[in-house]
């Protein structure tokens, strides 16, 4: 069974999301504490997902993320937000994580954000081998789903390789926000548009040369985002 790192001190919001999780066929994985989160992490190196609660009794679930992410770039992220936090703070916060689910959520909603995000991270089996993209200076492996530029490892999540992969399967061509999310977090995917932005930002900070004035992640602006070499 597939584990998933539970992390959120409301005791009664955590059962909530542990109980849908095993009806869902997951294993849960709990934690109240953001020190207690990492000590899980430690103990289950296979967590697939890692649910992550920001207000916390110790460090916040950005801090967890960040420590997440120093270690393991594959792992899926989703941050449990709550309605009354500013929404640009939070998607600015989010450096490492995939996605973010809005409180009060869904049973349905929160799994389908899991099961899209399990697919994103795979099984570590998947795609024929030695494939590799050149274009530029990137070299994108699609085997080991690794991205060098100038020769260089560039740490990417799961979805920004999803979301580099696309755009230099379709170099040149104005790709829409919505054409993006359904081709990387599926056509049944719950969530709001802007998540395409959130990640776009971030892996321009990544692969731009200078990622204020983007030369190969470009902005169509009212649409969506066009790649070019
Ligand atoms: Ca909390």
């Amino acid at each position: 069974m597939k584990k998933i790192l539970v992390l959120e001190d409301e005791q009664s919001i955590r059962s909530f999301v542990v109980i849908n999780l095993k009806r869902s066929g997951y294993e849960p994985i709990e934690a109240a504490t953001g020190a207690e989160a990492l000590q899980k992490m430690k103990e289950n190196p296979d967590i697939k997902v890692a649910l992550l609660d920001i207000m916390l009794p110790d460090i916040d679930g950005f801090e967890v993320c960040r420590q997440i992410r120093a270690t393991n770039s594959k792992m899926g992220i989703i941050m449990l937000t709550a309605r009354t936090q500013e929404m640009d703070k939070v998607t600015g916060l989010m450096t490492g994580a995939d996605d973010y689910v809005t409180k009060p959520f869904s049973p349905a909603e929160l799994t389908a954000r899991v099961d899209a995000l399990i697919r994103r991270v795979g099984d570590g089996e998947e795609e024929a081998p030695k494939d590799e993209l050149v274009q530029g200076p990137f070299h994108l492996n699609t085997h080991s789903r690794t991205l060098e530029k100038n020769g260089e490892k560039v740490k990417l999540t799961q979805v920004e390789y999803s979301i580099m992969k696309l755009f230099m399967d379709n170099p040149g061509r104005a790709l829409s926000r919505e054409d993006i999310l359904n081709s990387v977090w599926g056509r049944d995917y719950f969530g709001e548009l802007k998540i395409v932005d959130v990640n776009i930002r971030r892996l321009r900070i990544k692969i731009e040369d200078d990622p204020t004035n983007p030369s190969y992640i470009n902005t169509v602006w009212g649409y969506g985002y066009k790649w070019g070499i």
